[in-house]
């Protein structure tokens, strides 16, 4: 089955003229698609050209197959159903500037870091560009008459990983006859593959790259992070600075504060040297607690000292608020439990 929302707009040219039509019906299938209708709705191409597209592939890949909202907030969970019966999990969230969803790029993850829920069965399989498009016309559909404005690719798996499918979505969602969501409002984050950092850095799109670092050195990176083994921190912040060179954009570092691992004003000390004279922002994350891993978060009176020590060191630095405590937010979280209640 072809997923015509995955196809760039030369390509459904192509497709319409091989099926023996107009090339101009592909620019209105291409605004009907991305408005997230479906064959039945497009109601200007025929309805011999509407069966031959429903024959051939799909129109909506991505559909809700549950939900919950949070008391706390707001914020709602989403479990996605993909054509193949697989699902992943998605979290909107919403800020007084606008709604920001974070996608899934894989179904699980093979990156095997020791705090996260979204890898503690492999990598399933990675998700088509199509597959994650889905995922922002679902939301939008939930939102009404508000459309999804940020977009962080945070949700389960590796952008990386799946580098030509999350290169091709952020050209889809951006273009400006589709969603026309604003790359300067789309943030990839990456456990640092340290090769396609740098290729990612020369594509030219104006998106912010986040670096999950959690780390201040390599022996304590190696202990997270099985990738710390493959790629130093080191090379890693080279390719950043490399990606800040390129594009002008400050990255993002992301660290999650374990206690006992990672959260030390020694630590923060560390960090700091690290980062000094770099274009970069710290976000510091409480860890969402995975009952299946025996990693502790910190008091909020270690995240503020940790703070001060950046904020000493003129180290721009913030804290994430949490978000959606009360429905399973953390990545991966919720679809393991519908495993789980699956399998028993
Ligand atoms: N694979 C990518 C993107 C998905 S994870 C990456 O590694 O960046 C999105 C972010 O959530 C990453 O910074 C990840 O390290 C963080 N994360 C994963 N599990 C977490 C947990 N239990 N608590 C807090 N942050 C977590």
């Amino acid at each position: 089955m072809r997923e015509w929302m995955g196809m760039y707009p030369e390509e459904l040219r192509q497709a319409m003229s091989d099926m023996g039509e107009k090339p101009f019906r592909a620019g209105q299938l291409f605004s009907w698609l991305h408005r997230g209708a479906q064959f039945g709705e497009m109601t200007n191409l025929s309805l011999d050209l509407r069966e031959k597209l429903a024959r051939d592939g799909i129109d909506q890949p991505v559909s809700v197959r549950e939900k919950r909202v949070s008391r706390l907030d707001g914020t709602v969970k989403y479990l996605f159903s993909l054509p193949d019966g697989n699902c992943v999990e998605g979290v909107l969230m919403r800020y007084h500037y606008g709604a920001t969803l974070c996608v899934s790029t894989q179904v699980g993850c093979k990156m095997g870091c020791r705090f996260c829920a979204s890898t503690l069965d492999g990598c399933v399989r990675s998700l088509s560009a199509a597959e994650i498009l889905g995922q922002v016309q679902c939301a939008n559909r939930e939102l009404g008459d508000e459309r999804v404005y940020n977009i962080v690719l945070m949700g389960s798996g590796e952008p990386m990983d799946n580098y030509d499918q999350v290169v091709r979505f952020l050209h889809l969602v951006s273009h400006p006859d589709g969603l026309n969501v604003g790359l300067r409002h789309i943030s990839v984050s990456t456990c640092g593959l340290v090769p396609q950092m740098r290729r990612f850095a020369e594509e030219g799109l104006p998106v912010t790259l986040s670096l999950s670092l959690h780390a201040p050195n390599d022996e304590i990176r190696r202990r997270i992070m099985p990738i710390a083994q493959r790629y130093t921190i080191a090379e890693t912040l080279d390719a950043c600075r490399y990606y800040i060179e390129k594009t002008g954009r400050r990255v993002v570092m992301e660290y999650a504060l374990i206690d006992g691992v990672n959260a030390s004003e020694a630590n923060a000390e560390e960090l700091a040297d690290r980062l000094r004279g770099m274009q970069c922002h710290v976000n510091l994350i409480p860890l969402n607690t995975v009952k299946e891993r025996n990693l502790k978060g910190v008091s909020e009176a270690q995240v503020q000292s940790f703070l001060r020590v950046l904020d000493g060191r003129h180290i721009s630095a913030t804290r994430r608020r949490e978000m959606g405590d009360d429905i399973e937010g953390a990545c991966g979280q919720l679809r393991k439990r519908r495993m789980q209640e699956e399998q028993a």
